[in-house]
């Protein structure tokens, strides 16, 4: 399948991996929209939020719990933003689920 973030977790292609383990890996995002800006994938392909099944809902707290885990380590103690985008209206770009971890500045509402 030709998914670039298959790829990444595959290592096929190189990324700034912050984090793995078996279900999911988080990586920095190559066009930072924040002075921290990481993504957190699932291993396995599902293209959107929108493709998660019920019996994904344990790998989806999974993610969450690692975005979590990650912002205590990149030292976000004044807050961030964890963000899915999902299909056209959600401006997704990339068909691989991903959380965006973005944090270092203050976020506005509502978002664009
Ligand atoms: P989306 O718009 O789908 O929510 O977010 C996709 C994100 O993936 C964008 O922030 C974009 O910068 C990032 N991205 C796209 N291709 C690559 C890549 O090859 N490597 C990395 N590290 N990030 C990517
Ligand atoms: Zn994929």
């Amino acid at each position: 399948m030709d998914c670039i973030f298959c790829k990444i977790a595959s290592g096929a292609i190189p990324a700034t991996l912050l984090f793995e383990d078996e279900e999911v890996v988080a990586f920095a995002d190559r066009n930072p929209q924040a002075p921290v800006h990481v993504l957190v994938i699932p291993r396995r392909h599902i293209a959107s939020l929108a493709q998660a099944a019920k019996t994904d809902d344990a790998l989806l707290g999974h993610m969450f719990g690692t975005v979590a885990e990650l912002a205590r380590t990149l030292q976000l103690a004044n807050g961030y933003r964890s963000v899915i985008n999902t299909g056209p209206d959600g401006g997704q770009t990339v068909e691989h689920l991903h959380v965006h971890l973005l944090g270092g500045r203050g976020m506005t509402w509502p978002p664009g």
